[in-house]
């Protein structure tokens, strides 16, 4: 039987379906498995998404022809069976079921397999074949429990407080951002949002998720910004909206905090290790779950992945995508250009880091 999902220039394409997922290229037709800017693009006809992740789409990409199909909800589409599933990577995001002929292929977009308090939590979907990321690809990315990490982001922020120091924490505003959120003590002080994050909060609060108040800096009394923590993206460091925080403290929250290089290059007093993809068990977990006996390895650390599996009785593959890395949203390429190559041997070293 040929196979059901191909990679074309456009992106990946459902063969008998006619239809891309998460395409890089404009196209006629798109499933999009979440609205971070890699897997969503503008420019294309149609789009069909998870009714939780409409919102975070428009908000991004303004007034497209979306179509919104509820978690497990199934639709026909040239004869091949579609069905939207909980990836529990951010708002809205799915795994994208198809079945066709009795074959089964399920493409799981980002995914985590830890639940969170901001979006539904991963489901294992039964398949033959299965399409997974490797962001974390590698046996020495494991997370600790995320309440472990919340604990230490709000120690950081009471000692900073107690001290008359604001805190300022860098991360990705779609996602990472409103699940720190969901984490802070309030009763510490103030929770300060940049605009970039305020307008994700908006999208994430009127699809009924509960995040603690926030409020925009002129909203803040200048004498209880030494209390505040400061939520802001990246490309904010150095920059003049930043420098109003005074002697600050700040910190970045990544999966890729793990590594003391990474660590380094960001220059920040403190990096928090969280995730919102599967470390290396969370990986396994899913394409076990998931039974399927052909696995496809996309972004991230596809070579690692493909061979383990192969080794391990998986019939593994590789596409060669155009997916980006959200975990390191703007420093991606000088941050991965170094840790990236050399990742699997010098790995080892940074373990005790
Ligand atoms: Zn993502
Ligand atoms: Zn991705």
């Amino acid at each position: 039987m040929s196979d059901m999902v191909v990679v074309r220039k456009e992106g990946l394409f459902c063969v008998p379906g006619g239809f891309y997922i998460d395409p890089w290229r404009p196209v006629e037709r798109a499933v999009i498995t979440h609205a971070h800017s890699d897997h969503a693009r503008f420019g294309h006809g149609r789009y069909l998404a998870a009714v939780p992740g409409v919102g975070v789409l428009k908000a991004r990409l303004g007034e497209i022809a979306v179509q919104g199909l509820e978690y497990g909800e199934q639709i026909d589409h040239n004869g091949v069976r579609i069905s939207l599933h909980p990836a529990g990577h951010v708002l809205g995001s799915a795994q994208v079921r198809m079945e066709c002929g009795g074959e089964v292929w399920v493409a799981s977009g980002d995914y985590k397999v830890e639940s969170d308090a901001t979006c539904a939590p991963f489901e294992p979907v039964r398949c033959h074949t299965f399409i997974t990321e490797s962001t974390f690809g590698l046996p020495i990315y494991r997370w600790e429990a995320q309440q472990e990490t919340f604990a230490q982001i709000n120690a950081w922020w009471r000692r900073n407080a107690a001290a008359g120091r604001c805190s300022v924490m860098l991360c990705y505003s779609f996602g990472k951002a409103q699940r720190i959120l969901s984490g802070l003590d309030a009763g510490t002080g103030p929770i300060v949002c940049h605009g970039a994050v305020e307008a994700l909060n908006r999208v994430y609060r009127a699809g009924g998720v509960a995040l603690p108040p926030t409020r925009m800096v002129h909203e803040v009394e200048k004498a209880d910004l030494a209390r505040a923590i400061v939520i802001a993206p990246p490309s904010a460091a150095g920059s003049p909206w930043i420098r109003r925080f005074g002697d600050f403290s700040d910190a970045f929250a990544s999966g890729w905090m793990l590594l003391r290089g990474a660590r380094r290059r960001r220059g920040v007093d403190r990096g928090f290790v969280l995730s919102d993809h599967a470390d290396w068990p969370g990986l396994m977990q899913a394409i076990h779950a998931s039974g399927a006996q052909r696995v496809i390895v996309t972004h991230g650390s596809i070579p690692v992945m493909v061979r383990w599996l192969n080794q391990n009785g998986f019939d593994a593959h590789a596409f060669d995508t155009e997916y980006g890395d959200d975990e390191a949203e703007d420093a991606a390429a000088d941050a991965l250009a170094g840790e990236g190559a050399g990742l699997a041997t010098a790995a080892a070293g940074e373990r005790d880091a």
